[in-house]
């Protein structure tokens, strides 16, 4: 069973219930002509494990309406139910444990304190006791309860210490999830957002901001596959690192730089006016127009790389994908009029 509580998805590992499950699955691919391929088997996996509610009202709902399981519809169930629901749920995990520490740590504090109260107030006794009383067997009580105080104190020292250990590792435990949100969330050449973080990002900023005040560039290097086939790939990515250091340095910091995909990026701009994110997008464009890129091992130049972008702002009744398209569609009539131009949608 999924149970999608964890960054990769915690399946059972019991044979027999496995086999179950297989014997369930393998009609269902027939039924629906389905490719027994590793993401349509873990879709199909998760609806018949029952594990994963919202992919069975969506596979449910497909066959209601008899839809084809074909390869996008897959892809796209595999994306939001699955990866989503595990990136979702391992920041539930963050949180979660970052309570645990919180709590752990305030009550062996309480008790330590505590203990350590009960002892002063022991040893004020004692000593008023030195002075004043004459009873020897009163004083030898007392002093066994200071003795059984004072090992009440060491062992919540300790308990301390242990707790301190356990909440140091807790801790290194949470960075070390970050770090893996991290590398799930970047994209390898180029350090950007990779396109699922951008994916998330844009449909979180379209669902809360206010239209008219988000923007997005699409951005493309023209005659990209040329750069490739002249120098080749090494080069080509190197001149997309030198892109996404430009983009970089010309977004603001509360926007959202990503590669979309091969030789597209894009920056989500939310607070920023039209106006604004068109002089971003060109002072992008200029930049790129005027950089002299030379390769390294012989400084032979590389000749003019120019972008074309396009700029669309969010309007009201759009979602991601109107959104996305509208800067699509500006990146398309930037390339049609001739690149190395900015243009809005
Ligand atoms: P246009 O001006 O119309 O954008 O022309 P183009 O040549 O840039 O467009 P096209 O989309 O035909 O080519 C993009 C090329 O980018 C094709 C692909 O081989 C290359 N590419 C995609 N991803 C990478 C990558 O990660 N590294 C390198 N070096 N090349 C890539
Ligand atoms: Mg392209
Ligand atoms: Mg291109």
């Amino acid at each position: 069973m999924s149970k999608s509580s964890s960054f990769i998805p915690i399946y059972d590992f019991s044979p027999s219930v496995n086999a179950n499950y297989l014997k369930q699955i393998l009609p269902l691919l027939v039924r629906h002509n389905v490719a027994a391929n590793p993401i349509n088997y873990a879709i199909w996996y998760d609806y018949v494990a029952e594990s994963n509610s919202s992919l069975t009202r969506a596979v449910n709902s497909l066959i209601a309406e008899q839809k084809k399981f074909d390869y996008e519809t897959s892809v796209d169930l595999y994306k939001t139910h699955i990866c989503n629901a595990s990136l979702e749920s391992f920041e539930q995990i963050n949180r979660q444990l970052h309570k645990v520490i919180e709590q752990a740590t305030s009550a062996i504090n309480d008790t330590y304190h505590k203990a350590e109260e009960t002892n002063d107030s022991f040893q004020k006794k004692s000593v008023i006791l030195e002075n004043f009383s004459a009873s020897g067997g009163l004083k030898t009580v007392l002093q066994e309860i200071i003795q059984e105080t004072k090992s009440l104190a060491l062992t919540s020292q300790a308990m301390q210490a242990k707790l301190t250990d356990a909440n140091r590792e807790m801790e290194q435990l949470r960075e070390e999830l970050a770090q893996v949100k991290q590398i799930a969330t970047t994209d390898g050449l180029t350090g950007l957002l990779n396109r699922r973080a951008f994916d998330m990002t844009l449909a979180e900023i379209v669902e809360s901001s206010a239209p008219e005040m988000t923007c997005l560039s699409m951005l493309d290097i023209d005659h990209f596959k040329r750069i490739n086939d002249t120098y080749g790939h090494t080069i080509g990515d190197n001149v997309i690192k030198y892109v996404a250091t430009l983009m970089k340095k010309h977004a603001e910091d509360h926007h959202h730089v990503a590669r979309y995909g091969g030789e597209e990026l894009a920056i989500i701009m939310p607070n920023t006016r039209a106006e604004r994110a068109f002089q971003i997008s060109e002072n992008i464009r200029s930049a790129m127009e005027a950089s002299r890129l030379q390769r390294k091992n012989d400084n032979q130049p590389l000749g003019k790389i120019t972008l074309s972008i396009g700029v669309a702002r969010l309007q009201a009744g759009d979602d991601s994908e109107s959104f996305l398209v509208r800067a699509d569609n500006a990146l398309y009539q930037a390339k049609q009029s001739g690149r190395n131009k900015v243009v809005p949608s």
